[in-house]
């Protein structure tokens, strides 16, 4: 999830590999590392924190000498950010090093076999398993070995190897984690990213997935795990260091709201063996669990949002009462809470002050409290009882997009889960559920190709004084999260309303050319949801209508309409908050406003 790079050729390794894990940096990390072959041995050096550690623990890089190497800034997602869980990874006998991004969900079965078979681990991450892997199967041949070993990981990688034994040759692997091959002269390069390599080169081959490439100082081949050799394009970057950091996309939010599908692939596959849910990370028994009387979700912000949204879906699969609270305001009112409640506190940073503070209160009232969080190690994640991390990736742009998907992402998990433990589902709905489940990252990639559409209304609508969000039950609990997208990056005063509620005040404010965004997703509530778009379309109101693929007649109610593809009603927030997001971001874009970093607002709120 983080930075990769690495150098052949016939200067100083070092320096480099410290230069281009800097260009790395805005992704976000928790400690940096590299590993040179100086001609007898692979040398490691480790640092967590800032990459400043580890350049004064090299001098500069100074200290190590060899020109072949490898650099890796981590993003915790196995084994919390230290030293010895930082990248590169060696093998037992230190012959093979080795940097990775992604997960390896396989990894825990791998580890017990090779430590059944006498291996001994250092690290508490799932990449240690990739170089005890290559060592115990190493017969001479390190492509040959590399290739058995991909056969037996399951779960995203790109990864980079050196050994001891093969002093020319950097072979370098990804599948569903981007890598990049630099062409250099007399040298070549790996990396996860352009910037990483862009003061050397513009020349770069894409790895694709299941594409090995082995480098040397003269040359790159790459063949695919058949051994055949591949005929790669030739790429040539033309963006600047900025634009590469983004993707080449003009901000982190918009590349963050294009990984979506990535991340949600990456925070569910794990989690799900042979079609069942699998949550190691609970510690309840069955028995636990059925003894609980009420949930009690605590959170801030989006993460708040996503609460309401289990509320909706919380009740009606396990049929336990549940209450969604804004964190800030639950400490501070005497709640009933206790050994029967269960908490669950949802926070990306892990360190948002309010949350904390929160989840210590129910604790102390003797709830179990289980969290949902995206910084492995934080203080949330290790001071509640059981954590579920969402594997998001760092999130660099103030506004939340993809690790609100993933928190949701979580949350069906949960769901599915909890309601077959409890016997609240029964084995059809179990099936169902996980089958619409695995769908979600390919109907957000099929919304993500057509946002010109959502492009084109934005640049029509970005003059608006107000805007209404309107919805019902998950609807509604979807529309809090358009409406905080939209005024925290373009600052357009904007509410979200129950649908039903309208009427009871805030339909006053309705006037001529007022845009009201109606949610009428969620099956069951369009024909209710509709009479709301005639109450406001009578007071003049402007409506653009979002609705499922099935309910192609919504396009002639609303004054606009965008339709995403259907999926099961609970798991509709997932599909319908992309079109928000993407409104969101093509208003402030319209507006010219500073979307990844909005004014007077923070990416992490650690202050009460
Ligand atoms: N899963 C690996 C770890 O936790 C790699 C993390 C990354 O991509 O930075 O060490």
């Amino acid at each position: 999830m983080c930075g990769i790079v690495g150098y052949i050729g016939y200067e100083q390794a070092a320096p480099f590999l410290l230069k281009g894990l800097e260009k790395l940096e805005y992704r976000g990390y928790d400690s940096s590392g590299i590993c040179l072959n100086d001609g007898s041995e692979l040398v490691v050096k480790k640092a967590k924190g800032k990459l400043e550690e580890l350049k004064k623990l090299t001098d500069n890089g100074r200290a190590l000498s060899g020109t072949v190497g490898i650099g890796h800034t981590r993003w915790a997602t196995h084994g919390e950010p230290s030293d010895v869980n930082a990248h590169p990874h060696l093998s037992e006998s230190g012959r093979f090093a080795v940097v990775h991004n992604g997960i390896i969900e396989n990894y825990l079965q791998l580890k017990e076999y090779l430590i059944s078979k006498g291996v001994t681990f250092r690290s508490m991450t799932d990449t240690e398993v990739i170089a005890q892997l290559i060592e115990f199967y190493y017969k001479g041949d390190l492509i040959d070995t590399v290739i058995k070993v991909l056969s037996r990981l399951d779960g995203s990688y790109a990864l980079g190897v050196i050994s001891v034994d093969d002093p020319d040759r950097i072979i370098a692997v990804r599948k569903e984690s981007p890598l990049i091959i630099g062409i250099g002269q007399g040298e070549n390069y790996i990396a996860s990213d352009v910037p990483a390599i862009l003061a050397k080169t513009k020349r770069i081959y894409r790895l694709e997935n299941n594409e090995i490439a082995i480098l040397r100082r003269d040359s790159i081949k790459i063949i695919n795990t058949d051994r055949e050799e591949v005929k790669k394009q030739e790429e040539t970057i033309s963006w600047t260091i900025d634009a590469a950091e983004k993707g080449g996309y003009e901000h982190f939010m918009f590349k963050e709201i294009m990984e979506q599908p990535k991340v949600i692939h990456d925070t569910i596959s794990p989690r799900i063996r042979n079609g069942r849910v699998v949550l190691d990370e609970i510690s309840l028994t069955p028995e636990q669990l059925r003894s609980f009387r009420k949930i009690n979700i605590l959170a801030c912000g989006s993460a708040y949002h996503v609460g309401v949204v289990a509320k909706y879906i919380f009740e009606k699969l396990l049929r336990i009462p549940v209450e969604a609270d804004l964190a800030s305001e639950f400490r501070y009112r005497d709640p009933i809470v206790d050994d029967k409640t269960l908490t669950i506190v949802i926070s990306q940073s892990g360190e948002t002050a309010d949350t904390k503070e929160a989840m210590k209160e129910a604790q102390r009232r003797g709830s179990h409290v289980i969290s949902i969080v995206n910084v492995v190690g934080s203080a949330i994640a290790t001071e509640s009882d059981d954590v579920i991390y969402t594997w998001a990736g760092p999130e660099i742009a103030v506004a939340t997009t993809k690790a609100y998907s993933a928190q949701l992402a979580v949350i069906y998990l949960m769901a599915i889960f909890f309601g077959d433990l409890l016997g609240t589902i029964d084995e059809k709905q179990y099936g169902y559920y996980v089958s619409e489940l695995l769908t979600i990252p390919d109907k957000i990639s099929q919304i993500l190709e057509n946002s010109t559409q959502v492009q084109y209304l934005a640049s029509k609508l970005f003059n608006s004084k107000d805007i209404f969000f309107i919805g019902r039950n998950i609807d509604y609990a979807l529309s809090l999260e358009g409406s905080l997208k939209l005024k925290e990056i373009s600052y357009i005063h904007s509410e979200a309303y129950a649908a039903g509620e309208l009427k009871h005040g805030t339909i006053s404010l309705i006037e001529n050319g007022t845009l009201v965004i109606a949610l009428a997703t969620h099956e069951p509530l369009i024909a209710k949801t509709v009479s709301n778009i005639r109450e406001v379309q009578t007071r003049g109101a402007n409506v653009l209508c979002l609705a499922c693929d099935d309910h192609k007649e919504l396009a002639d109610v609303a004054q606009s309409t965008v339709f995403i593809p259907k999926i099961c009603d609970m798991m509709l927030p997932s599909l319908a908050v992309v079109p928000l997001q993407l409104f969101a971001y093509y208003v402030a874009s319209a507006k010219g406003c500073d979307i990844d970093k909005p004014r007077n607002l923070a990416k992490s709120v650690t202050v009460e």
